[in-house]
């Protein structure tokens, strides 16, 4: 794609950043195919070209974001489904962050939109308050039989959908908190490594079986595992809403803890269980790069960063359990399939461990969740998370696995099958106790 960027823009590392991803499109529009918002709204500005033509106009005419940019952008899932797509190698998600982030400075939200990004990214990142926000939510179910009966599905909803979307999000009931930061869990056995695991936000106060899960599973495989005390939620889910500063504000505590610990006791790995989190976390070199102080630092983190599965891959794992009649359908959450490119891992590990494991179809697109996009855009991540329902229903599984809570919660919302995490099925059939019961 041609672009007319002056040297004076050019000169602004985030311009040059944009300029080569732009250039490197060539309109062929192959990504439009796998593209979610296109292919339920059909609308070529909620196509990733469409996205990027928008996005290219902004930047490159220095002007601030019109109420259409906006509305465009906001529609993408960030799901970069569009990426895995690409046979020209565009980095859409740095486009995506980039106008998200110039969004958020330049673009003057209406007043309760405004208010209501900054409850999500005030609550959501810290789990104290995110807990009595569910507790309060679930008091509040009641009220959204009062609230304005939603229209017929839009694109653009407006705040009481929004709000109803959020009430309906909430669980029945809270799990008993997990281990606190500090906590360190030692190998049983001989110890074969030492990894720190992100304690995550949302996912310790909605579902610390997660954790638990993974610990049991690598303690009992002689890896010690830490919980890093003064990590922070890692700042993924501001960096999506394009408050770029609290975000990196995040990433640099979380830089600071883990190579402290890897200072004091060794790390092979900061294993991640939540892959939303863990995408952004293996990106922190690249958010980081023009920070003389934490460039490298960062770089050094991203390196050390890994999903469960991959890390799990490598080790020689010891089922106990035959869970050979156990039909499992495995959700290849977006931010671990176009993210982070990992595809086999999780269901290798899950066949050689005694599952039956079926493919979904359309596992490409998005199950709806990505991030607070669900409350953001109800009406949309609705029909997503039908449209893969209806697509997990066709294999008919005992249960369904996935890698990230953002999707377990999604799809929960709409089956009545039980939706566990990878992890807590590799623990079960090596000895761990049986997902979905505690
Ligand atoms: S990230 Fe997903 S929703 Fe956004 S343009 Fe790419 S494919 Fe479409
Ligand atoms: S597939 Fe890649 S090169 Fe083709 S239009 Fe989409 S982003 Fe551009």
């Amino acid at each position: 794609m041609k672009t007319e960027f002056s040297p004076a823009q050019l000169a602004d590392p985030d311009i040059a950043e944009a300029n080569k991803i732009l250039r490197a499109c060539v309109h062929c529009g192959f990504c439009t195919a796998t593209c979610p918002t296109y292919v339920l709204l059909g609308d070529e500005l909620d196509s990733p070209r469409g996205r990027i033509y928008l996005i290219k106009e902004m930047l490159e005419k220095g002007r601030p974001p019109t109420q259409e940019v906006v509305k465009h952008i906001d529609r993408c899932l960030s799901c970069l489904a569009c990426m895995t797509t690409c046979p020209s190698g565009v980095n859409y998600m740095h486009l995506v962050d980039q106008a998200r982030v110039r969004i958020e400075k330049e673009y003057r939200r209406p007043l309760t939109e405004r208010a209501l990004r900054a409850l999500l990214a005030w609550v959501l990142p810290r789990p104290g308050l995110f807990r009595l926000s569910m507790i309060l939510a679930r008091l509040g179910r009641p009220l959204a039989a009062l609230l304005p009966a939603p229209g017929p599905a839009a694109a653009s909803p407006t705040l009481w959908r929004r709000v109803a979307a959020m009430l309906a999000l909430a669980p029945k009931s809270l799990p008993a908190p997990g281990a606190a930061g500090g906590s360190v869990f030692p190998a049983v056995g001989g110890r074969r490594g030492r990894v720190a695991l992100l304690q995550g936000c949302a996912q310790q106060v909605l579902a610390p079986r997660i954790n638990q899960a993974a610990i049991s599973l690598l303690t009992r495989h002689g890896i010690e595992v830490v919980l890093v005390k003064d990590e922070q939620c890692c700042g993924a889910l501001t960096h999506h809403l394009g408050q770029d500063g609290d975000a990196l504000g995040r990433a640099r505590a979380n830089i600071t803890a883990w190579l402290a610990e890897a200072g004091r006791g060794g790390l092979d790995a900061i294993l991640v269980t939540t892959s939303g989190c863990g995408t952004v976390i293996k990106d922190y070199g690249f958010m980081l790069r023009e920070d003389r102080d934490f460039a490298s630092a960062a770089a050094k983190v991203s390196a050390l960063t890994r999903d469960i599965t991959e890390y799990v891959s490598g080790i020689e794992l010891h089922p106990t359990q035959q869970n050979g009649d156990i039909v499992v359908a495995y959700h290849s959450a977006c931010s671990l399939q176009h993210g982070q490119k990992i595809t086999q891992a999780p269901k290798e590990l899950l066949s050689k461990n005694g599952f039956v494991v079926k493919d979904v179809p359309e596992s490409h697109l998005c199950c709806g969740s990505a991030g607070t996009y669900n409350i953001l855009q109800p009406d949309i991540a609705n029909r997503l998370r039908d449209r893969k329902v209806a697509n997990i229903a066709m294999v008919g599984p005992d249960m369904i696995a996935a890698g990230n809570i953002g999707c377990m919660v999604q799809i929960a919302s709409g089956t009545s099958v039980p939706v566990v995490h990878t992890v807590e099925l590799l623990d079960w059939a090596t000895g761990g106790s049986r997902p979905g019961l505690n």
